[in-house]
């Protein structure tokens, strides 16, 4: 039987919206001491049932899995994998041909706070960033294996970086079923390493996926830079796409050994492409004008809201070094994948720095995270990546 939480007066009315977070401040008291991790039933002031989640220490109390009284067992579990499982099959980015590489679940956006799962073939990395989802992820594995019919066969958990710190749990990343060492994904066509052992987030930014195609149509006869190239994905893309030449740049070495080796995986021995271990800043200042197409997908600038100011900055200070260096008739792909900044904002902070640059500029595409990404529209803090594609004169 499931601890008890009562909220104070009135502080039901964002449950009664279906948003899936109680902050702690909402909390009158709850019953018996539980720990981190524990599921709670969530009841109002006069004792109603409102909700179930997970309890955490901090200022997210807890993290909602259900709006019914029921239990967070097996069978729980296997439903909403299911539905997520069936979402990415309605959509056609899983059991598609060419590619098989997707997110199969999206924390809130598939009402699993806290859960997300990329799958690489017949391998899913899956994260979790609260502890109730740790606890329940032996039970959540064996789900993922029953709801896909096996194909996903292996489960690799990697939480190491992304549980709550204060949680001493010693998660250690390794897989908790199966085992594989079949790291190659394919995804459009095109193969990736995937290092889901040291890697950033699951070890692939699966959340591009659509916005590279898009840039694969701009790319014929065109020099091209991928700044914070990571795995490379927008070089691979380009590369098919008939660029004249492709330079990738990030200040992680490893990151442009993945490129390179990637690059390698897709097209061996190409010589158009070329890759560089710097920071942004330094090569934008020294690259010369050479370049007519340009992507800039930076790592989230800023983490939390206190970051907000200096991030916006930071991206029109980035986005104005783009607009200055870019050829005549040139195309720029900019992003932001900071959920403190609001599209909005990001648009506004570009506005501001194609300003400064004095150039002509039109918005050609606005882009965001695609389907398998899904934002529950309850939750509007689960939208967060977003970018534009613009034509400088
Ligand atoms: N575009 C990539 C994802 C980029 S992730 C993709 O499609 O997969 C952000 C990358 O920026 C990381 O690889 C990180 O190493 C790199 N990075 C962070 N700070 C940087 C800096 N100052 N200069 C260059 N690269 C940087």
């Amino acid at each position: 039987m499931y601890k008890n939480l009562y909220l104070k007066k009135g502080k039901e009315e964002s449950l009664e919206r279906f948003h899936p977070w109680i902050f702690s401040g909402a909390v009158h008291h709850v019953e018996g001491n539980p720990e981190e991790g524990e599921v709670v039933r969530v009841l109002t002031a006069d004792g109603d049932f409102i909700a179930v989640g997970h309890w955490q220490i901090g200022s997210i109390a807890v993290r909602v899995l259900d709006f019914e009284d029921r239990e967070i067992d097996a069978d729980y579990w296997t439903r909403r994998l299911d539905v997520a499982y069936g979402l990415r099959r309605s959509i056609g980015v899983a059991g598609h041909e060419g590619s098989d590489t997707y997110r199969l679940v999206h924390g809130e956006g598939d009402c699993l706070p806290g859960l997300v799962v990329d799958v690489y073939g017949r391998t899913a990395v899956m994260q979790a960033h609260s502890v109730g989802m740790h606890l329940a992820r032996h039970e959540i594995a064996a789900a993922l294996v029953k709801v896909t019919g096996g194909v996903v066969a292996n489960v690799y958990y990697k939480s190491e970086t992304t549980l709550p710190f204060k949680a001493a749990l010693g998660p250690e990343n390794g897989f908790i079923l199966g085992g594989s060492t079949d790291n190659v994904a394919t995804e459009n066509g095109l193969k990736f390493h995937i290092d889901w052992l040291k890697g950033q987030k699951t070890g692939f930014f699966v959340d591009q996926r659509e916005n590279r195609a898009l840039l694969e149509r701009y790319a014929r006869g065109r020099n091209v830079l991928n700044m914070f190239c990571y795995t490379g994905g927008f070089s691979v893309y380009a590369l098919r796409g008939g660029a004249e030449l492709v330079h990738s740049v990030d200040s992680s070495a490893k990151a442009v050994d993945l490129t390179r080796a990637n690059v390698a995986l897709n097209f061996p021995g190409d010589t158009r492409h070329e890759a560089y271990a710097e920071d942004a800043f330094k090569y934008l200042d020294a690259m010369g004008h050479r370049y007519d197409l340009i992507i800039l997908d930076p790592p989230a600038f800023a983490k939390h809201r206190d970051a907000l100011r200096q991030a916006l900055k930071g991206y029109t200070r980035l986005n104005a070094k783009a607009f200055e260096k870019i050829r005549p008739g040139g195309i720029l792909f900019t992003f932001s994948c900071s959920q403190v900044v609001t599209k909005e904002q990001f648009r506004m902070a570009v506005f501001t720095a194609a300003a400064q640059s004095k150039r002509r500029v039109r918005i050609l595409h606005q882009l965001h995270q695609p389907a398998d990404h899904p934002i529950n529209i309850y939750h509007p803090e689960g939208e967060y990546l977003k970018g534009l594609v613009l034509f400088v004169e």
